[in-house]
């Protein structure tokens, strides 16, 4: 097999796995968006992705490296709607208010009174913010009560957003651990955000999508399962 080979059948084994889960959830395959990680992807797998018109929602951790690939005409021409997934500084809240359409990370009030600034005329930046799913110190995001209030606080803001909830696994937890986890947080989100709403609830990565979309995740964040350099690793 090629490397083009492989990574249709990566996409193929991912998006077989997404329709399972969300059938199994009772839920429509085409209610949940697909966000390809290209943090670590090299160039020419994302592009043959976009060119395959494969992938849209991308996911990047890194404001300037993000810049650099995305303001490169080359991957500009697609059209491509663009998460940021990292931790972000505030001093780069104005590069990334411009780049990117979505900050699913958010987690201060601050971040977000600079990104506010910063978003060009006429544009709307979604965010997300990021709940801590583990007590642990080294997880980015607010605890579930302060993260409640940041949404409502977000509501006053003008040029922002707010869509919902993102989180990470605490690592090494199990099936049923992951399971309480995301369940507890989708019912917070289902009370945070109606139906009607555009709304996302971004759980799970290559290594969990599959029960956080049987939990309610309609936005799963996958990288190494769709850029994976060969068969075995899949
Ligand atoms: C890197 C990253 C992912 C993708 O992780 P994989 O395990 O490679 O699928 C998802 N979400 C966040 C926040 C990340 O930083």
């Amino acid at each position: 097999m090629n490397r083009e080979e492989i990574l249709l059948r990566n996409y193929q084994k991912v998006i077989a796995s997404l329709h399972l889960s969300a059938k199994f959830s009772g839920r429509n395959p085409e209610d949940i968006t697909l966000m390809a990680v290209t943090k670590y992807a090299p160039d020419e797998d994302v592009l043959f992705f976009l060119q395959q018109g494969l992938i849209k929602h991308i996911g990047e951790s890194r404001v300037q490296q993000a810049e650099l690939r995305w303001n490169n005409p080359l991957f500009a021409k697609y059209n491509t709607v663009k998460h940021f997934i990292g931790h972000l500084q505030k001093n780069k809240a104005a590069k990334a208010a411009k780049l990117f359409d979505f900050i699913d990370s958010l987690d201060h009030i601050h971040t977000a009174q600079a990104l506010e600034e910063h978003v060009p005329p006429g544009k709307i930046l979604r965010v997300l913010v990021q709940v801590k799913l583990t007590n642990r110190d080294t997880q980015s995001g607010l605890t579930l009560e302060d993260a409640r209030q940041l949404v409502q606080a977000l509501k006053t803001f003008e040029h922002l957003k707010v869509c919902g909830y993102m989180g990470i696994a605490p690592q090494g937890a199990s099936e049923p651990e992951l399971r309480a986890i995301f369940s507890g947080l989708k019912k917070v989100f289902e009370e945070d955000f109606p139906p009607s709403a555009e709304r996302y609830l971004s759980l799970g990565m290559s290594e969990d999508f599959k029960i956080a979309v049987e939990e309610g995740s309609n936005l799963p964040r996958i990288g190494s399962l769709l850029f994976a350099k060969n068969l075995e690793e899949v």
